[in-house]
């Protein structure tokens, strides 16, 4: 039987993160394996992402996170670079815009104190501020909006991944093409995982990065985690007119559109009651960008009336049912199976920080950087919610 002090099940962003960050690591000397089912990566979140990233945040861990990315982000060559080959994630500095009527003023300027609080570079706008920063927007019922003049943006996502999972490889860390079908546990010990054709590959530790494949693996180890699939859209387009400096704006009804190339992005989380879980369901459904999202930025951003729709894509985020913040770490029942799931739309511009905790907890068994502890999937166990506001 093969043997690793790590399988880390999955090879996406998360799982090539926490590959890089351990390989990289000069107080861990273990070998580690990465299992990933589809080498393609066609239909994992990471590959299908809006690829964006913010210190607009609710809970100050999240913001935490997302300042370590953004400095991850500006020095990626430094950290990812393969023989003098830097990568390029193509990283646009155009920030976020989130947008409050009054229901939602007091909300956004709670928010933005803590961002502001933490370091993070937002601007709190009145309406006159945002009428005169972005004239091409409509501001009649709007209370507030809050800008990131720095720190934000969106990137290559894809090419994120590819780059941890080069840079892992570079240092020895393997990756096979396997489906895990099980994690092996004895004795209250994760001791290895079971692939598809029934091979077993000893692991001193297992971290679960599978994704929408999150709950279904942890319930081979006895776990219950409360993650749900949910199918996420992402539609492009056109517009006949131009509008000048457009960061990622979300609406109060929580559509948002952004700049991508010489067009636009957008998506939006369905209408209550329309969002069931959708794991394995990848059909676009267009009447969400006919009914809700077209009709949504038409209204905040004139210039849109006249668009023409292009492609659209669908992915699915993996969310956690409990208080929408991801659950990293382990549980008593069993110490050396980590999780790494739920992380809504979030979980790229988390990877760094993630995959960097992840590492930490396998080499000294807590964390050395950034405190994340309370993520730590125990929360539900203590009926603690750490309740994440703004999800997109
Ligand atoms: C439409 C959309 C927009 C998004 N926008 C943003 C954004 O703007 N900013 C942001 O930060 N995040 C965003 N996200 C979220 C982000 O993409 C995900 O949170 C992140 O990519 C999750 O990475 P992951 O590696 O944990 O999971 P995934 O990318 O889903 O990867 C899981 C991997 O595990 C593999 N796997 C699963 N099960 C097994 C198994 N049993 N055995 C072996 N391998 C297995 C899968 O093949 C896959 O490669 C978005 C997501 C979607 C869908």
């Amino acid at each position: 039987m093969s043997s690793y002090d790590v399988v880390i099940v999955g090879g996406a962003v998360t799982g090539s993160s926490a590959a890089y960050h351990l390989a990289a690591n000069p107080d861990f000397a273990g070998k580690v394996l990465v299992l990933e089912k589809d080498p393609s990566y066609r239909t994992c979140a990471s590959a299908l992402s809006a690829a964006s990233i913010r210190q607009q945040f609710s809970t100050a861990v999240n913001i935490k996170i997302s300042l370590y990315g953004i400095d991850f982000i500006r020095h990626i060559g430094d950290w990812l670079d393969v023989d003098g080959d830097c990568p390029d994630i193509g990283f646009h500095e155009d920030g976020y815009l989130f947008l409050a009527t009054a229901a939602g003023r007091d909300t956004l300027a709670d928010n933005h104190a803590l961002q502001a609080a933490l370091g993070a570079d937002i601007a709190f706008l009145e309406p006159h501020a945002l009428a005169a920063t972005f004239p091409w927007l409509a501001v009649d019922d709007l209370a507030a909006g809050c800008f990131g003049r720095s720190g934000e943006g969106w990137f290559d996502g894809y090419g994120l991944m590819q780059a941890f999972r080069r840079k892992a490889r570079s240092l020895g860390v393997d990756y096979r093409p396997a489906r895990a079908a099980a994690i092996v546990v004895d004795d209250g010990r994760a001791t290895g995982v079971r692939l598809d054709d029934g091979e077993v590959i000893g692991a001193g530790t297992v971290i679960n990065a599978a994704g929408a494949d999150g709950r279904r693996l942890a319930a081979t180890a006895g776990l219950d985690i409360p993650i749900e699939v949910k199918k996420r859209m992402i539609f492009t387009f056109k517009a006949e007119d131009r509008i000048e400096r457009c960061p990622l704006l979300i609406d109060p009804n929580g559509t948002y559109v952004r700049g991508d190339g010489d067009g636009f992005i957008c998506g939006s989380v369905p209408p209550a009651g329309q969002d069931p879980e959708a794991p394995g369901d990848f059909d676009v459904d267009w009447s969400l960008f006919e009914e809700h999202i077209w009709p949504t930025i038409a209204a905040r951003v004139p210039a849109f009336e006249r668009i023409r729709p292009g492609a659209a894509w669908a992915g699915h985020y993996d969310m956690c049912a409990w208080d929408d913040n991801v659950l990293l770490g382990a549980l008593p029942e069993i110490p050396n199976l980590l999780l790494a799931n739920g992380f809504s739309g979030h979980g790229l511009q988390q990877a760094p920080a993630v995959g960097r905790g992840l590492s930490e907890l396998v080499a000294y068994g807590g964390y050395r950087s950034l405190d994340l502890t309370e993520l730590s999937p125990i929360r539900i166990r203590d009926g603690r919610m750490l309740r994440e506001k703004n999800i997109v």
